[in-house]
């Protein structure tokens, strides 16, 4: 028997089983899915926000990572 603690959140995340994480922007508010990709030129890589332009994280590497914008703020 597997831990159903486990497979709770995979079930209910069902729908975007690609993505790996959340991530809101800090200056909007707006909420991100992050999937990762590998489509991706090798390169430095950067998340501007699109709601508000702003650069929301950076990174290094060979994976890149795709942000879909899935929530705005109100205001924006
Ligand atoms: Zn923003």
């Amino acid at each position: 028997m597997s831990s159903p603690q486990a497979h709770g959140r995979v079930m209910r995340d069902q729908a975007r089983q690609s993505s790996i994480d959340e991530f809101q922007c800090a200056r909007c508010g707006a909420v991100y899915d992050v999937a990762i990709t590998h489509r991706a030129p090798r390169a430095e890589y950067d998340a501007i926000c699109i709601v508000c332009c702003e650069v929301m994280n950076e990174w290094h590497g060979t994976v890149g990572r795709a942000y879909t914008l899935k929530s705005q703020p109100a205001h924006a």
